[in-house]
């Protein structure tokens, strides 16, 4: 096993702060029943006049089921981007620290890095959209915090070879942030697997994709116990409201909708890669293990406006670098999936 001492990438501003401590913090319910006099909230019921689990317990004793883990090695946010939020705000120190990231891939990381003020490296994907270990190690030093690998990545779709992810772990000295939105359409299992193995792992997940609730802003971060203990102390008591809490952990519980949904996106990815293959203007189809297809055309953005035109919208990804007239096709219904290749056809005729 890695040794790795989460003591050397907290932030001393981070370790040294006493977190702010809720009503809800100070008086645990044992069930029993209580009058609740203690967080100023307005006492007649309507189902959510009362301030919500700051910790999420009921939904964590499930996740923590369902992934295998301690509910300690849990931490829940609002949204994804506010895990990779705090996990900046944690570990890295505004204009002394940086992180690594690697284009093409989500943007929030560099959004985020730049709200922080933490300088972002930028190590190009391979021509196959992999790591290259040797040139992310050799732009890292000493104040290299983060490293984020997004697998399946957006906007390519491709899953990063797992070889090249262990080497990763072993040798970057901070932590390896694995951002697996897309993992649960991938043929290949979470990371989640190898916390015991790495010490410097976080893997992310959301429920804003596979599970269908991008409404309710619900993301999942696992590491060691050690790393979620310090997300806890700094994220704002009440970042998971009760509605969301709520609806989250009936979706989770429902297994068997969940995965049916995912099966026919997944057979309707396999319908829409076949149609993709007889539109003329499409050169390319990208390998994918995601809800979506990256395909090279001849003129993305000519393509884009057309589509828009038939009152389609996809994501034109021509900018990054790797994707030039590269368009992004999330996989919707079978009538919308049904309407864009009517479309395709049409618009290629001009
Ligand atoms: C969509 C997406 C997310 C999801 O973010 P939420 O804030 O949880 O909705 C995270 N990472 C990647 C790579 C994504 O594409």
């Amino acid at each position: 096993m890695k040794t790795f001492d989460i003591q050397t990438v907290i932030r001393a501003n981070v370790k040294a702060m006493k977190p702010y401590s809720s009503a809800r913090d100070e008086y645990i319910s044992d069930g029993s029943k209580m009058v609740f006099l203690d967080a100023n909230e307005n006492p007649y019921e309507n189902g959510v006049n009362r301030y919500p689990d700051p910790l999420q317990r009921n939904l964590k004793v499930v996740l923590a089921e369902q992934k295998n883990l301690a509910e300690n090695q849990i931490l829940l946010g609002n949204g994804s981007d506010e895990v990779l939020d705090l996990l900046f705000r944690a570990f890295c120190e505004p204009k002394q620290d940086n992180i690594i990231t690697l284009p093409p891939t989500y943007g929030m990381y560099t959004v985020l890095s730049n709200l922080n003020e933490i300088e972002e490296r930028k190590v190009g994907l391979d021509a196959n959209f992999q790591p290259d270990v040797d040139a992310i190690l050799s732009a890292t030093d000493k104040n290299s915090k983060m490293l984020f690998i997004c697998s399946p990545n957006n906007p390519t779709g491709n899953l990063m070879a797992a070889q090249k992810v262990k080497q990763l772990l072993n040798n970057f000295n901070g932590l390896v942030v694995i951002d697996e939105a897309y993992i649960d359409f991938a043929d290949q299992e979470s990371w989640i697997s190898e916390l015991e193995n790495y010490p410097n792992l976080v893997v992310t997940q959301t429920l804003s994709k596979a599970y269908g609730l991008a409404g309710i802003r619900l993301g999942l971060c696992f590491a060691s116990a050690d790393i979620i203990s310090v997300l806890n102390k700094i994220k704002p008591p009440y970042n998971v409201n009760a509605l969301t809490q709520q609806k989250a952990l009936e979706r989770i519980q429902n297994v068997n909708a969940v995965r049916d949904e995912v099966h026919s996106i997944l057979e309707e990815r396999t319908l829409l890669i076949q149609a993709l293959e007889t539109i003329p203007f499409v050169n390319e189809i990208l390998p994918t293990e995601a809800n979506f297809v990256l395909a090279r055309v001849d003129d993305a953005t000519k393509r884009y406006n057309a589509l828009i035109a038939k009152g389609i919208v996809i994501r034109n990804r021509t900018t990054q670098p790797g994707c030039e007239n590269c368009l992004r096709f999330t996989v919707g219904t079978p009538e919308e999936n049904k309407k864009l290749i009517e479309m395709l056809q049409l618009i290629s005729k001009s």
